[in-house]
């Protein structure tokens, strides 16, 4: 289905309300982004694991922002969070199904909610991908990048 990217957002943000324990959200998305060709419950489950993690892995009380942009044939979704962050060595391994990072092995998980949200965006034709902050603050970014044209 051809989804508006904010309406998915909604969606995810909706579910998670219950756990969002003080953590300001920050939404920034481009009045003018076009629908996205997406099938809406998968890539809101996707949305739904990469927040959870930005909620779980950062403070109580700290910025949660979510911004997207149009860009030549792909939208770029960021989930961008003021946590542990992600040592540079791990930034692909996070992917795989079960790794779990070091800096993080005190809170629980199962290390799968990254692996199926990468397989579900390459099933898409996208990526999914994590870095560092551009802006200098301490904290990760996750980034979908999803094609707009089927
Ligand atoms: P679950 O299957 O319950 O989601 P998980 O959160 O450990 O468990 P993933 O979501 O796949 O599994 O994440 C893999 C690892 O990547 C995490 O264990 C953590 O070390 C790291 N990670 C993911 N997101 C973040 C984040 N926003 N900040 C810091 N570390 C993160
Ligand atoms: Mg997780």
């Amino acid at each position: 289905m051809w989804c508006g990217i904010e309406d998915v957002v909604g969606v995810a943000l909706t579910q998670l309300k219950d756990s969002l324990q003080n953590r300001v959200i920050h939404i920034a998305l481009d009045p003018e982004l076009p629908s996205v060709p997406l099938d809406e419950v998968l890539i809101e489950q996707v949305l739904i694991n990469v927040l959870s993690n930005a909620i779980k892995y950062s403070p109580e009380g700290s910025e949660i922002r979510i911004e997207a942009e149009k860009a030549g044939d792909r939208l770029l979704l960021s989930i961008m969070d003021e946590g542990a962050g992600i040592p540079p060595a791990d930034r692909e391994r996070i992917f795989e199904k079960f790794y779990r990072g070091n800096r993080t092995k005190h809170i629980p998980g199962t290390g799968l909610g990254l692996a199926i949200c990468k397989s579900i965006v390459e099933a898409h034709g996208g990526s999914i991908t994590a870095s560092e902050r551009k802006d200098g603050r301490q904290g990760t970014v996750i980034e979908l990048s999803l094609l707009l044209t089927q």
